[in-house]
């Protein structure tokens, strides 16, 4: 069982590399951004509401972000663990996944972070808005993001740090670099 969480900013490439990671090591990735896409584009209840955050950068609501992930992780591909990429984000969506892989049986293998400059970034996520027209890469939202981001999630690499499962990787080199640095730190780990 290898319960993965992949963290970075907006822009870090954690989408990319968690789709290489799933293929790579045969673990489904679990991506909230995506989950709450796919629920947008089919007009359902939750993506309705999820957009009304989305599109202003805006953290969906932690309990039905947390409701939508326990839902995920209780399919049976999840098993033997999963890619989680983009959440949790903030300390109280930590807590619940500790709680709700405690009830499957499972624990938080490592939480490798790809570390991109901030001007790089931002760089990054207007080229995205250009390529794939993604309605929250534009530049009111990218600052909101990269301010949540500052202020709620970058805490939460101390909360993995103290428990000696966080671990940095470069993400200003090659994809595949940057992929081979990934499958290395999540096969050491146990
Ligand atoms: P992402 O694709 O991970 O950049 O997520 C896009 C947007 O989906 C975010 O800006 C949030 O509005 C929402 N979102 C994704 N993951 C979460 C999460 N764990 N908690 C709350 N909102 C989220």
């Amino acid at each position: 069982m290898k319960y993965v969480i992949l963290m970075g900013a907006p822009g870090a490439g954690k989408g990319t590399q968690a789709k290489l990671l799933q293929s790579a090591l045969g673990l489904p990735q679990i991506s909230t951004g995506d989950l709450f896409r796919y629920n947008l584009k089919n007009q359902t209840d939750l993506g309705k509401l999820a957009n009304t955050y989305m599109d202003k950068g805006q953290l969906v609501p932690d309990e039905v972000t947390v409701a939508m992930v326990k839902d995920r992780l209780s399919q049976t591909d999840c098993k033997n663990g999963a890619i989680l990429d983009g959440f949790p984000r903030n300390l109280v969506q930590a807590v619940a996944l500790d709680n709700l892989l405690a009830e499957i049986g499972g624990r938080i293998s490592v939480v490798p972070s790809i570390h991109v400059n901030q001007d790089v970034l931002v760089e990054r996520l207007l080229k995205r808005a250009e390529i794939e027209g993604r309605a929250d890469d534009n530049e009111g939202t990218i600052r909101t993001r990269m301010d949540i981001y500052e202020a709620q999630t970058k805490p939460l690499m101390d909360y993995y740090q103290e428990r000696g499962l966080f671990v940095e990787v470069n993400g200003q080199q090659p994809v595949e670099q940057v992929q081979q640095e990934l499958i290395k730190v999540v096969q050491q780990a146990e």
